[in-house]
């Protein structure tokens, strides 16, 4: 299992979760609207989400389901950033 990052992240990116993640999993490239955990990486330590201020990161079961996308995002932005990014905004598009 891993952490995931959902919607609210979008425009928020207040970086508070990179600073507490132990195995520096949390990533986006200047051109991202949001941040990313690495799925191979992410240790499950959950330090990350007390400090979001936005409810953003939650474990991959716990994801809420109008998030359900996001598990797929997240893993896909370590694949093909451009890929994920379209993702994220296809579904901004659609909220
Ligand atoms: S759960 Fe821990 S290891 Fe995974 S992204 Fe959050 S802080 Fe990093
Ligand atoms: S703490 Fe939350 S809002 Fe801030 S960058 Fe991390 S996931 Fe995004």
């Amino acid at each position: 299992m891993a952490y995931v990052i959902g919607a609210t992240c979008i425009g928020t990116q207040d970086r508070s979760c990179v600073d507490v993640c132990p195995v520096d999993c949390i990533t986006a490239e200047p051109e991202d609207e949001m941040l990313f955990i690495d799925p191979v990486t992410c240790i499950d330590c959950a330090a990350c989400v007390e400090v979001c201020p936005v409810e953003a990161i939650h474990p991959q079961a716990e994801v809420p389901a109008e998030w359900a996308d996001f598990t797929h995002i997240n893993r896909v932005h370590f694949e093909d950033a451009a890929a994920a990014r379209a993702l994220v905004r296809a579904w901004t598009e659609r909220a």
